[in-house]
């Protein structure tokens, strides 16, 4: 087993909590999520891009539709970020 420390790794993007690394030695990107990470391929980080962009424009329009549909009280809306 090859030590990982050895590989040359650079964070692509995010930050501490939540990043995507390349090893460009393994060819692999792992995806840090808090404690866990992720490794997978560059073609399922493509994969993966599209399926959050897919996911977060579902969960806009399910959320604009239930703002809508549910009370019109400007207090009732909550943002949680
Ligand atoms: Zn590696």
């Amino acid at each position: 087993m090859n030590s990982t420390r050895q590989h040359k790794k650079v964070r692509l993007s995010g930050n501490d909590d939540c990043c995507v690394v390349l090893c460009s030695d393994c060819n692999v990107l792992e995806l840090n999520l808090g404690a866990s990470t992720l490794r997978i391929s560059p073609e399922s980080l493509h994969s993966l891009s599209t399926i959050l962009n897919n996911a977060k424009k579902k969960l806009d329009q399910i959320q604009n539709a239930s703002l809508l549909s549910g009370s019109l009280e400007s207090g009732s809306i909550k943002r949680v970020h």
